[in-house]
């Protein structure tokens, strides 16, 4: 490939998107990725030993209601059907999340049917005024105070580093409530891992003559040192791209301690919460569970486990969740005004855009920038 119509930056699952159909609309794309390998934080690693496909920045499910994503990504990979399900660990011992009816009727030893729900949430819950103005607020609305202080409260504080009564409603939203036995962590149906490994949906998604990668490229680097004019699609942290001029955003970062372990099952699930205080991690993944159709695997004599720590994002750590505040929401509008000055610049995905996006929501919102610039 010779000529270059366009610059993406970030090999990520929506950097890959764009440039996927950017090529198909005839476009040649160079991609730059500043790691060593595509897929952003979706990136995984073949453990040798084992051949458990460990997921190096944490569990990462596919899921969707979007027919078109669903359609999108399936035309480079088959899911495997795993369908999510997330237990809890507290004050010593295991539940099944989500909030629900197990949840209600294990913690409290009761029986109550679907109808008889609402009323008993409703008298947990006290008499609210109003709306829920925060993350609190809506979260006992949802379940009552004492399932919010079991489950909740100590966990979003590990989780953000902050009270949850100055964090928005909105990222609770994302957990469902069900009057119902339905332990299916998502709402949707279309879900699972990839057969043949998330890398491979990344090299799938870039495996196009228009399509140009390279890695290990610092893109904040190669632009002082290269002259063009060409359109970019970029998708790194935007305070890193205008240089932290206004300071940079609050981000929160994670640390993940790997372990193997000679057991050929340890926790019996992929993914358990710790909701106490009492240990300073949010969660251990285990991640041959993710592909039970993976027989020689799941029956392998050992596993990889992995502690997840979250902490405040400094320079130098890898940025992971955009911190939703007002000051945050006030610094990002300086910088989004700053992007809407560049003519030839599209900022996007959950680095660029600062949005809690799923990766469905990433395809999503590449496709449909994409499509856009080239006229649909
Ligand atoms: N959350 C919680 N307890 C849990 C699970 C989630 O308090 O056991 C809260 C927490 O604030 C978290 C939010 O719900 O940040 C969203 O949870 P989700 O599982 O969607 O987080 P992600 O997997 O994106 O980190």
């Amino acid at each position: 490939m010779q000529e270059i119509d366009i610059i993406v930056v970030g090999a990520g699952i929506w950097g890959c998107t764009v440039a996927r159909t950017l090529a198909e609309k005839g476009r040649k794309v160079l991609v730059l990725e500043r790691r060593a390998a595509p897929g952003g934080n979706v990136r995984c690693e073949t453990d040798a030993e084992s051949g458990i496909e460990v997921h190096t920045y944490g569990s990462h499910i596919f899921h969707t209601h979007l027919d078109d994503v669903w359609e999108f990504v399936n035309r480079f990979v088959t899911f495997n059907g795993y369908q999510h399900k997330v237990l809890a660990r507290y004050n010593g011992k295991t539940y099944f999340l989500p909030l629900g009816l197990t949840l209600v009727n294990q913690f409290y030893g009761l029986d109550l049917k679907p109808s008889e729900l609402p009323a008993f949430i409703a008298k947990e819950a006290g008499t609210a005024h109003g709306e829920p103005s925060n993350f609190e607020e809506q979260a006992i609305s949802f379940i009552g105070r004492p399932l919010y202080e079991a489950f909740i409260r100590e966990y979003t504080r590990k989780q953000w580093g902050m009270d949850p009564k100055n964090l928005p409603a909105s990222i609770i939203k994302r957990l469902p409530v069900r009057a119902s036995y339905d332990l299916n962590y998502y709402p949707d149906y279309r879900q699972g891992i990839p057969l043949t490994g998330y890398n491979s949906l990344f090299e799938r998604l870039l495996d196009h003559p228009n399509i140009a990668l390279e890695c290990n490229v610092d893109w904040l680097e190669w632009r002082r040192t290269t002259n063009h004019e060409l359109p970019v699609f970029y998708s790194g942290p935007i305070d890193a791209l205008f240089g932290y001029k206004y300071g940079p955003l609050p981000w929160r970062s994670l640390r993940f301690e790997t372990e193997r372990i000679d057991v050929a099952d340890w926790q019996g699930t992929s993914v358990v919460n710790y909701t106490g205080a009492d240990v300073p991690f949010t969660r251990i993944h285990e991640f041959k569970h993710y592909h039970p159709e993976q027989k020689d695997v799941m029956a392998h004599p050992s596993t990889i486990i992995c502690r997840e720590y979250p902490k405040t994002w400094t320079p130098g750590d890898e940025p992971y969740y955009p911190v939703d505040t007002p000051a945050s929401r006030e610094k990002l509008a300086l910088y989004q005004a700053e992007a809407a000055k560049c003519p030839n610049l599209v900022v996007g995905g959950r680095l660029g855009e600062y949005k809690y996006y799923d990766m469905d929501q990433s395809v999503g919102r590449a496709l449909a920038v994409a499509l856009q610039f080239c006229g649909r």
